[in-house]
């Protein structure tokens, strides 16, 4: 097999979709797989689209993942740059050529008659010397690509097979201001770049046979070209779509979109691991056979074939995505389920207070079981990291005095362990109340009605800690 160079091509247009993380995964497997490149091309011809912080997004998306670029902008490589609207100098070459060869031709703007107007009418061909006349008087143009004399075009898809076309759009290859479109720059760099297999989805197969008909122009000679199935929504009807992304996430980070300032949730803000994330996936389009589901990159590179990617549309299904962070959550030793822990509340400006790494340990324990995510954890525990705030529904006035009593038992307990302090409230003499000055207890220390075993919290949080928060709540009360 040739040389393996596949690319990546996002338009940055905005935060990346699940799909097309899905594209670059299955790009990256095979590149590695047959010990290929894999390169990240911006695709940034379309200006009217372009949204800044988008290349980012798409950089910072794939180092998130794993998925590390060979060559792309901003790093070293033979067939830069890979940014398209650094390349405008390379296509004014072809335009040229494809001009000369009657491959394509100047349509201009009728001036007249906008109205009523249909595609033919509105763009005319016309000889070199009225061409010319009309660029010089400023006549607004654009270069269109020519509908071949053949009929007939044969095409192949890897996953399709051959496909053949009969009719064809005459294409816009240059618009008006002077960039070319997808359809011109797509095709010359992936020539350029010396790309061997060109995998995308199969939203792009509309415009494969253009593509083909350029190589065919060019006298080039056409990489494999394989279309990635649709990845449909949770019902199978339509492609997932941002209607549904307040459900669950469709990107892999979040992202705030300026013009409306509304923030979308991304996978790693939703406390997804990338492994995870991407082994979910990968099972969209593609299956090596069997029933081992849980696979990790290395291993995806190793099994990985591009013969068992799927021609039918795959169903995304949330609950599949969350029972995978659950399976490698499973996984994780308490050391990296700590680390993430302590990152998380630091993140969220949580200065736990200072709890021994053994207790920890123990929290996790209690409830590693039950969860799927390290958000899950905090959000179930946050009153082992910071004390409850107050408010109205913490107000009580009902036996608050007794309840004062149990900071002079506190104070004067030196072992301040499990066994000790259940024994000693235990003892104490607290007749009809009992049952309600322990919920005082809880309220003051948890902030609510529910929580793990009581005494198991104040051995974690400790007697000043406890003391503490028994103070301000009583303070809160009175
Ligand atoms: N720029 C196209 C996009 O935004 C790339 C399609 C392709 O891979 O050729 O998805």
């Amino acid at each position: 097999m040739k040389k393996v160079r596949v690319r990546f091509a996002p338009s940055p247009t905005g935060p990346l979709h699940l799909g097309s993380i899905r594209t670059a995964l299955y790009n990256f497997l095979f590149a590695k797989k047959n010990k290929g490149k894999f390169i990240l091309r911006i695709e940034d011809t379309d200006r009217s689209r372009y949204k800044s912080g988008a290349e980012n997004y798409i950089i910072k998306s794939l180092k998130w993942c794993g998925l590390t670029v060979d060559e792309g902008p901003a790093m070293k490589g033979n067939y830069g740059p890979y940014r398209q609207s650094e390349r405008y100098e390379i296509y004014k070459k072809y335009i040229k050529y494809l001009l000369a060869n009657d491959f394509a031709y100047y349509a201009f703007e009728k001036k007249k008659k906008k109205r009523n107007y249909n595609r033919k009418k509105l763009y005319l061909n016309i000889s070199n010397e009225k061409t010319f006349k009309k660029i010089i008087n400023g006549i607004v143009f654009v270069i269109r690509f020519k509908i071949p004399k053949f009929f007939g075009l044969k095409i192949k898809d890897f996953l399709r097979g051959k496909i053949i076309i009969n009719s064809l759009d005459e294409k816009i290859i240059l618009k008006s201001d002077g960039t070319p479109t997808y359809h011109l720059a797509n095709v010359i760099d992936d020539h350029l770049m010396k790309i061997s297999h060109v995998i995308k989805g199969e939203e792009w197969l509309s415009s494969f046979p253009i593509n083909i008909c350029l190589y065919k122009y060019f006298y080039w000679i056409t990489p494999i070209f394989l279309h990635l199935p649709l990845i449909l929504n949770p019902l199978g009807q339509g492609k997932i779509s941002k209607r549904k992304i307040l459900k669950f996430p469709i990107f892999p980070l979040g992202w705030k979109d300026k013009k409306t300032s509304q923030k979308y949730k991304g996978y790693r803000e939703s406390g997804y691991f990338p492994e995870a994330f991407l082994n979910m996936l990968v099972f969209l389009g593609w299956n090596p056979g069997g029933t081992k589901e849980i696979f990790s990159l290395k291993n995806l590179i190793s099994i990985f074939q591009i013969e068992d990617i799927n021609i039918s549309s795959a169903k995304f299904n949330f609950k599949k995505a969350e029972w995978f962070n659950c399976k490698y959550f499973k996984k994780k030793t308490y050391k990296e389920i700590l680390f993430l822990l302590k990152k998380e509340l630091k993140k969220r400006n949580i200065f736990y207070i200072k709890i021994k790494n053994i207790f920890f340990l123990k929290i996790i324990n209690f409830l590693i079981k039950k969860c799927s995510f390290i958000n899950e954890i905090i959000n179930q525990t946050i009153y082992f990291f910071k004390s409850p705030d107050l408010n109205e529904k913490f107000f009580f006035k009902k036996n608050i005095k007794r309840f004062h009593s149990l900071i002079w038992i506190f104070l004067n307990e030196k072992k301040f362990n499990i066994l000790n302090i259940k024994t000693l409230i235990q003892k104490l003499d607290l007749d009809q109340k009992r049952y309600s000055i322990m919920q005082l207890l809880r309220i003051s220390l948890v902030g609510s009605l529910k929580g793990l075993d009581l005494f198991f919290i104040i051995s974690i949080i400790g007697k000043k800690e406890s003391l503490k928060r028994i103070i301000k709540f009583i303070n809160y009360c009175l």
